[in-house]
């Protein structure tokens, strides 16, 4: 009898006549990846495959990257503008003109009826830094709201918040080789393997080579828990905690760095003191996690010659978002774990360029990290655009999650959505749906036209999607990359770029700046506000050119300089006016909604590996969505038997702010006091969820709230309400 390979074909890939291969960076998620998009004969884009020598991604790509050539002839792409006097009515086509000129006399009908700050702008984490920069330009510098952010606030706000809390400035101190370097590796709420694939790749290559200890904390067991040497399943909410009671027994043992904290950081004493308070066993009692592994994690982590701590939305949404951050950045700072390979508090990212939005978009400030609350900063950026200084606004607006209750409020009567979907992302989606009726004008750009946040629209912009355009991503080490053009732009759809600029023509305004033609004309601008002493944010060394030939080239770049520096604050010289750190003490305070009798279980929400955000993109993909087409949630076995539930039925998820309708997977992967949901669908998670607010980053704590399950007896029914929730 014959076994084995010899019986079998070799495998064979499909010939797809591709005659070029075109670099561009993955659309996706901040990892970054570099991409080549293979073209055939007549143009068509059938095939992508990872660069090889691209530092991030060595070739890798996973299933999104892939298969992300489909996305240029997905259904539901917009053509054309569409317009419509009430939200009521059928939208009409329009052309370009009359659908940018209605646009400019709402906003300035708006602004002149209720002043500057009634018209909204929200944008997003996905198109190109120069188009965030140039939107900056137009918000700040020639609408002149003081009311514009970015969907960002719903995913990174409290990274944001809790870096400049602690160092001064915005900014991921490390990079993705100090996975190469370091000796412990410290995972708050981060499921790496399912959000970030390549980045986990990565990780789990240096992990083999050299076997270094993989501390996992999540209340649930996702795939990297499964993959950790320990897994700690916290209670919900409670990570400062934690955080502050690791710091405790650090301090008690001996394992901080007296040097370091002297030489680098102001405020220990307060935060000694605070500390103090939060001995393993009290803090055992709150989150959840015995004594025990407290001082065995604690002692891991302190005795480390490098270590790092990476974490994504299980720290960031929540109550205690920013606190969180910065309860990673005290652990760091008292160990002297930052500046040097292998040693990083490290947010990862989730939107492919909600790091160029956090740079360069002016939504927090003014661009380049720059402050509006600093007078200085303020008048160096009206000199530069050629603006009064005045018509700047001297501290931020409201954010994202600020501005649509101020919709109720009537604060705000008119906005303008850019690349998001707030019907399906944010929380509590029956406010939000009557939120949007409320508005006198909304104008939607998007590339896709059937994005659920349209159906409330007066004007609609189709506009170019990813490769269709050019300009600049930057990912999660700080890696500036370039997005060439593959494709010309669906339709007569049009890159954001073109957009902006041309909005920017038909708002009159006495002074305004001058908006270049080009994104590299826009780079070559962004270079020389970067430049300066002391500026962590240099990219004065950088140009197209140089970022395609090395596949990417990290933040700090200074004039000259080949390369850019791989980690920040090697010196120890953070961006606080003394050039300290700050050490912040963090007393924890329990203010989020929890189970009780009528609603007994926790929701906590992610994602799955095959989607994307609201599915905008992917749910249309048919090899991507057909792993996940269905809303569902997961509960635990011993839970579904009590209420009568069995795998692969339909039940009812039932809030204080409505119900959902998903299909029940059995698993352990989540305690009997907990169900799980993927945020990705559209009338789902978010009828259900919370959202409350971060006191400083206004994220929010989408991953905490309570619910109770019911059995649904008519399944039939069930079925049809479950593929509404599917939308494509
Ligand atoms: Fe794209 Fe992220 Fe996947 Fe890389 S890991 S291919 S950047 S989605």
């Amino acid at each position: 009898m014959l076994f084995g390979r010899r019986k079998k074909n070799p495998i064979k890939l499909p010939d797809k006549g591709v005659v070029e291969w075109r670099y561009t960076t993955c659309g996706y998620c901040s990892t970054g990846c570099s991409i080549e998009v293979g073209l055939n004969r007549e143009g068509k884009a059938v095939a992508a495959r990872g660069v090889g020598n691209a530092d991030v991604n060595r070739g890798k790509l996973c299933i999104k990257g892939i298969l992300e050539y489909e996305l240029f002839e997905t259904p539901g792409r917009g053509r054309v503008p569409l317009m419509r006097e009430r939200i009521t009515e059928p939208f009409r086509e329009a052309s370009w003109d009359e659908a940018l000129d209605r646009t400019a006399a709402e906003i300035q009908r708006i602004q002149d009826a209720y002043g500057r700050d009634a018209f909204a702008i929200v944008s997003t984490g996905q198109i190109m830094t120069e188009e965030f920069y140039t939107l900056g330009k137009l918000a700040r510098g020639v609408i002149g709201t003081n009311n514009y952010d970015g969907n960002t606030t719903l995913c990174m706000s409290s990274a944001v918040s809790g870096y400049k809390r602690s160092f001064g400035s915005d900014g991921p101190p490390g990079c993705y080789e100090d996975f190469e370097h370091t000796h412990c590796l410290l995972a708050f709420g981060s499921n790496l393997p399912e959000q970030h694939p390549v980045i986990y790749w990565r990780m789990r290559e240096a992990r083999e080579r050299r076997k270094f200890p993989l501390i996992v904390v999540d209340p649930r067991v996702t795939m990297l828990a499964q993959n950790a040497d320990m897994h700690l399943p916290i209670n919900p909410g409670t990570d400062v905690v934690l955080l502050n009671s690791l710091a405790h027994v650090i301090l008690k043992e001996g394992l901080h760095d007296p040097d370091y904290i002297a030489a680098h950081t102001t405020g220990f004493e307060e935060f000694k003191a605070l500390v103090e308070q939060y001995d393993p066993r009290t803090a055992s009692k709150i989150c959840g996690i015995d004594e025990d592994t407290i001082r065995n994690v604690a002692r891991v982590f302190g005795k480390a010659p490098a270590a790092m701590t990476i974490w994504t939305m299980g720290i960031n949404q929540s109550t205690h978002g920013s606190d969180g951050v910065v309860a990673i950045n005290n652990l760091h700072l008292i160990t002297g774990n930052i500046g040097k390979p292998g040693a990083a508090p490290m947010s990862i990212t989730g939107q492919s360029n909600a790091m160029g939005t956090r740079e360069w978009s002016s939504c927090s400030g003014l661009p380049g990290y720059r402050y509006l609350e600093n007078p200085e900063h303020r008048r160096e950026i009206a000199e530069f655009w050629g603006i009064d200084e005045e018509f700047l606004p001297k501290k931020r607006g409201m954010f994202m999650t600020d501005i649509l209750p101020a919709i109720e409020t009537g604060q705000i009567k008119g906005m303008w959505l850019i690349a998001t979907n707030p019907m399906t992302s944010m929380a509590n989606t029956a406010r939000i749906r009557r939120t949007l009726e409320r508005l006198e004008f909304l104008v939607v750009q998007d590339a896709y036209a059937d994005v659920e946040t349209n159906e409330y629209s007066h004007v609609y912009l189709p506009a170019a999607l990813w490769a269709e355009k050019q300009g600049c991503f930057t990912n999660t080490e700080r890696r500036v990359n370039l997005v060439r053009n593959v494709m010309p732009p669906h339709g007569d759809s049009k890159p954001d770029f073109w957009i902006f600029n041309e909005m920017a023509k038909r708002i009159q305004r006495e002074k305004k700046p001058h908006f270049p033609e080009t994104t590299e004309q826009v780079f070559e601008e962004m270079k020389q506000l970067s430049k300066g002493e002391g500026r962590i944010l240099d990219i004065s060394g950088m140009s197209y050119e140089k970022i395609e030939k090395a596949r990417g080239l990290q933040w700090p770049c200074r004039e000259g300089q080949e390369k850019g520096d791989q980690r920040l604050y090697t010196d120890g010289v953070f961006q606080h006016p003394d050039g300290k750190a700050k050490l912040i003490p963090l007393p924890f305070e329990d203010n989020n909604e929890r189970p009780d009798e009528e609603y007994p279980l926790w929701l906590n929400s992610g994602r799955v590996v095959e989607h994307f955000h609201t599915r905008t993109r992917t749910g249309k993909i048919g090899n991507q969505n057909k792993f996940s087409p269905t809303p569902y949630m997961e509960i635990n076995p011993d839970t579904a038997a009590e209420l009568g539930i069995r795998h692969g039925e339909y039940a009812r998820v039932v809030s204080r702010r409505g119900d959902a309708i998903v299909m029940a997977q059995c698993t352990q992967r989540v305690p009997r006091n907990m169900i799980f949901i993927p945020f990705h669908y559209h009338e789902c998670v978010n009828r259900v969820s919370l959202g409350l607010l971060d006191p400083h980053s206004r994220q929010p704590a989408y991953k905490q709230c309570a619910v109770r399950v019911e059995k649904i007896e008519d399944q039939a029914a069930a079925a049809k309400l479950n593929l509404a929730a599917r939308a494509y």
